[in-house]
C-alpha cells in the first residue's frame, strides 16, 4: 500500500487551520437530506480535528454546477444536517478563498468548524487549476483528504491541494484504504472475487484486472450470460452482450493462464417474463434454457457450490448482484451467498469487502451489510480501484 500520513501523525495543531476535503454530495429531496451516510462518514475526522484544537474548514462539491454559482447547489443547504449530526454549530462561508475566508478564519476559535461553498462553483476545481488550489491553500496550515469517493478525480481539492500543504488521510479515507488493501493489495490467500450485475461492458476492466489477482472468480448476474454464450450455451432471451463473447473468451483464457478458477453458473433460475413470481418461473441446467426464457438468477444448487468455494477462501471482494435482486424471487442467490459470506466473516475465517451502488443495496436487502468486514459506498472510485487503477487523490497523499 502507498504509505500515507494519518491524523495520528499530526503534531500540536491548536489554532491551526485544517482544510478538510469531505464528501457532502448528499441526496436531497424537497430541501431535506434523505440519507446521512456521507455525513456520518466524515464525523470521526471532524471530531478528531476539532478535539485537537484545529480550526476545521470543510471543502466539498455538491451536484454539477459546472463552474457557476447555482443557488440550489449551495452547500449552505446542508449546513443544518451536518450541524445536527455533529451536535454543534457550524459557520457557513460563501467562498472558498480570499478575504471572506480569511476573515472567517479570524472569527473561528480552535475546535470550531466551518463549511466553505461548493468547490465546483469555480471552474478551477474540476480543471485542477494550480492558481485556484493555491488561493484555497493560502489560509490553510495543512490538508486532510477524507473523501475516498472523490479520489478517482484529479481536482483542485481532491488532488491539487495535497501538493501545496502537508497532506493527511482522514479517518474515513484511512479505513477505506486499509480495507481495500486487505482485500486486494495485500490479501490473505486464497482470494475470491464475486462479480455480478447487468453487463460485462461496464465491468470489463474490473474482470481483466481481477483474473490476474484472485484465485477464484465467481461470475453471476446478467454478465454471466455473455460468458455462457461465449462457451456456446444458448441463453435464450437473457440479457446478453453477444458482441462481447470474444472478449469474454479472452478473459477466460487469461484466467486459465493465471491460475484463476472462473466459476460460471451451471444451474439457473429462468422465466418467460420479467416480473415478480412469474407463472413460468423454473430452475434448470444452463443447457436447458428455452429460446423464449431468460436467466434472472443463479440456481440454488449452484449457489451452494459457490458457498463451498467461499468456505475455502480467506478473502472476498464483491461487486455486483448475482441476479435481478430487485424483483422476487430473483434475489435468492444474492441473499444466500451474501449470508454465507457474512457468516464466514463473523466466524473470523473470511475478510469480506464489498462495494457498488446496487451491491450495497442488495447486501442491505439481505440484512448482512453490518457483518461484512467493510462496505464501500464510494461508487466510481471503488470500481476504479477494482480495475487496479491508481487513484490520483490517493496517490497525492503518499508520503
Ligand atoms: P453495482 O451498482 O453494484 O456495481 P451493477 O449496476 O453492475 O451493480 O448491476 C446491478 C444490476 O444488475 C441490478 O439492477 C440487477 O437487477 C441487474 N441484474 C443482475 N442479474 C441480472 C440478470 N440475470 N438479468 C438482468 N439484470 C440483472
Ligand atoms: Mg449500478
Amino acid at each position: 500500500m502507498t504509505a500515507f500520513k494519518t491524523l495520528d501523525d499530526l503534531g500540536d495543531v491548536t489554532g491551526k487551520v485544517a482544510l478538510v476535503r469531505v464528501d457532502l454530495n448528499l441526496p436531497m429531496k424537497d430541501g431535506l437530506v434523505t440519507d446521512e451516510t456521507r455525513i456520518r462518514a466524515s464525523l470521526p475526522t471532524i471530531v478528531d480535528l476539532a478535539a485537537k484544537g484545529a480550526k476545521v474548514l470543510l471543502l466539498a462539491h455538491f451536484g454539477r454546477p459546472k463552474g457557476e454559482r447555482v443557488s440550489t447547489m449551495s452547500l449552505s443547504l446542508v449546513v443544518g444536517a451536518v450541524e445536527k449530526a455533529l451536535g454543534k454549530e457550524i459557520m457557513f462561508v460563501p467562498e472558498v478563498s480570499g478575504p471572506v475566508v480569511e476573515q472567517s478564519v479570524g472569527i473561528l476559535r480552535p475546535g470550531d468548524v466551518a463549511i466553505l461553498e461548493n468547490t465546483r462553483f469555480w471552474k478551477g476545481e474540476e480543471k485542477n487549476d494550480p492558481e485556484f488550489a493555491k488561493a484555497i491553500a493560502e489560509v490553510g496550515d495543512f490538508y486532510v483528504n477524507d473523501a475516498f469517493s472523490a479520489a478517482h478525480r484529479a481536482h483542485a481539492t481532491t488532488e491539487g491541494l495535497a501538493h501545496l500543504l502537508p497532506a493527511y488521510a482522514g479517518r474515513s479515507m484511512q479505513a477505506e484504504l486499509e480495507a481495500l488493501d486487505a482485500a486486494l493489495g495485500n490479501p490473505e490467500k486464497p482470494v475470491a472475487a464475486v462479480v455480478g450485475g447487468a453487463k460485462v461492458s461496464s465491468k470489463l476492466d474490473v474482470l481483466k484486472h481481477l483474473v490476474g489477482q484472485v484465485d477464484h472468480l465467481i461470475i453471476g448476474g446478467g454478465m454471466a450470460n455473455t460468458f455462457l454464450a461465449a462457451k456456446g450455451v444458448d441463453v435464450g432471451k437473457s440479457l446478453c452482450e453477444h458482441d462481447l463473447t470474444g472478449t469474454a473468451s479472452e478473459i477466460l483464457e487469461t484466467a486459465d493462464k493465471a491460475g484463476c478458477t472462473v466459476h460460471l453458473p451451471y444451474e439457473v433460475v429462468v422465466s418467460k417474463e420479467f416480473a415478480a413470481n412469474p407463472p413460468s418461473l423454473r430452475t434448470c441446467n444452463v443447457h436447458e434454457v428455452a429460446a423464449d426464457e431468460m436467466i434472472l438468477d443463479v440456481g440454488p444448487s449452484a449457489v451452494e457450490a459457490l458457498a463451498d468455494v467461499l468456505k475455502t477462501c480467506r478473502t472476498l471482494v464483491w461487486n455486483g448482484p448475482m441476479g435481478a435482486f430487485e424483483t422476487e424471487p430473483f434475489d435468492a442467490a444474492t441473499v444466500a451467498l451474501a449470508k454465507t459470506a457474512a457468516a464466514l466473516t463473523s466466524e473470523g475465517s473470511l475478510t469480506s469487502v464489498a462495494g457498488g451502488g446496487d451491491t450495497v443495496a442488495a447486501l442491505n436487502h439481505a440484512g448482512v451489510a453490518a457483518d461484512f468486514s467493510y462496505i464501500s459506498t464510494a461508487g466510481g472510485a471503488f470500481l476504479e480501484w477494482m480495475e487496479g487503477k491508481e487513484l490520483p487523490g490517493v496517490a497525492a497523499l503518499s508520503s
